[in-house]
């Protein structure tokens, strides 16, 4: 037997500050059962489309099996700054302001260490995706969560942000498409926060992974696109959600050369690049992919307008999701809290969903669905809510 207790008071005191991960405690009950539908995983249930899969396979028959520069294939980096120029009229150079990492995990994590000093302060919007508090503690830095309203749409606002800023804030961290919300910002909305940003001289990290997920006509804006933001940001995004690539771990930061260079000494010393395999595949995706990805977007799109007129019907009020794959109903009414209302839905009913607290403090009273899950097995979890909510 292998005794922890002994170890537990070795562990670092910045990792025991920060708690596990809200969304895996109830995975690890549905696990054990059968028969579970579940909302809960913010994952495509796509596979990869075969033209990105076959092109690693061919990869490894070539025998590209190698380390690569620490920054990416050059090849990569020519793509993903092409994108940029040709969705945003935006220009990189390949050569010195993009960062080809391990998923936009690791992108965060680097830019976080990159930027904060010990002590730094960094305003993070709630509620948000469950890593970015955590990597700003684990940087040393302090995160500021700022609260999103849902009068105002899930939108953050200067106004909301304002009372944050002290002579320690050095950063602020946006996520649109918004998980767990599904909330947009506007043009108007960011330019907006690029004033702001500017008034403060704020670094901004932007995490786009979701943007190519929006949906209902909504214009899709890059934040580093607007005046000015362009060297202020780091903008990151990666292949997990729009190409169904979760498992592949590849995505990418794009800043100003200071910025980009200081992410790639943390990135050469720990992961030294990302996987040659997934890097292939991610050329090929950015080459051929988009059509799958469309494909892909819009059958979310009808999955989206399918459970908010479900939840709705089942008197769960709810914002109207414009992004991502979540959607984040309102449960008060029910007179539960979130965490009693995802623990008694997946006890009695087996559905499986994530307590809105774990994406912060302001996420109570909600709870995030992901619908980025069959028809078949949406309707099968509106038909659970909705005698599980009659039946309270
Ligand atoms: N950012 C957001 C908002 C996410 O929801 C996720 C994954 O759920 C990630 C980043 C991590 O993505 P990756 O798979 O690229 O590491």
């Amino acid at each position: 037997m292998i005794e922890t207790k002994n170890w537990q008071k070795r562990i670092s005191p910045v990792v025991e500050s920060v708690p596990p991960s809200g969304i895996r405690r109830f995975f690890d009950i549905a696990a054990e059962m059968d028969d579970v539908v579940s909302l809960g995983v913010g994952e495509p249930d796509f596979v990869t489309p075969w033209t990105i899969r076959e092109s690693c396979v061919y990869g490894l028959e070539q025998g590209f099996t190698s380390y690569t520069a620490n920054r990416g294939l050059l090849e990569l980096r020519e793509e993903i700054c092409r994108l940029q120029e040709r969705s945003f009229g935006i220009s990189y150079d390949p050569k010195k302001h993009v960062l080809v990492t391990v998923g936009v995990s690791e992108a965060l994590d680097i830019a976080m260490r990159a930027i904060l000093a010990p002590g730094d302060e960094i305003l993070i919007p709630e509620p948000c995706y469950v890593s970015y508090k955590a990597c700003a503690t684990l940087a040393g830095g302090v995160p500021v969560p700022v609260a999103a309203k849902i009068e105002n749409d899930f939108r953050i606002t200067p106004d909301d942000l304002e009372p944050f800023i002290t002579e320690k804030t050095r950063a602020m961290l946006i996520g649109y498409p918004n998980n767990p919300t599904g909330a947009i910002l506007s043009r108007k909305d960011m330019e907006a926060l690029a004033s702001f940003a500017e008034k403060h001289d704020l670094i901004v990290i932007s995490d786009e992974i979701y943007g190519d997920l929006t949906y209902a006509g909504e214009e899709r804006v890059c934040f580093a696109s607007l005046p000015g933001m362009q060297e202020r940001t780091i903008l990151l995004n990666g292949f997990s959600k729009a190409y169904a690539m979760t498992g592949w771990r590849i995505g990418y930061a794009m800043s100003n050369p200071a910025i980009i260079d200081a992410m790639t000494k943390i990135h050469q010393y720990t992961m030294l690049c990302a996987p040659i395999t997934a890097q292939i595949a991610a050329v090929e995706a950015l080459r051929h992919g988009e059509k799958y990805m469309k494909k892909m977007v819009s059958e979310y799109d009808k999955r989206r307008r399918l459970i908010y007129d479900g939840l709705q019907k089942i008197g769960l009020k709810c914002f109207e999701p414009k992004g991502a794959f979540y959607i984040f109903p309102d449960i008060t009414s029910t007179g539960l809290t979130s965490e009693e209302f995802a623990e008694k839905l997946l006890l009695k009913e087996h559905v499986a969903l994530v307590p809105g607290t774990a994406f912060g403090e302001c996420g109570e009273g909600y709870v995030r669905c992901s619908y980025a899950t069959s028809v078949e097995k949406i309707s099968e979890a509106l038909a659970r809510i909705e005698h599980f909510v009659n039946h309270i």
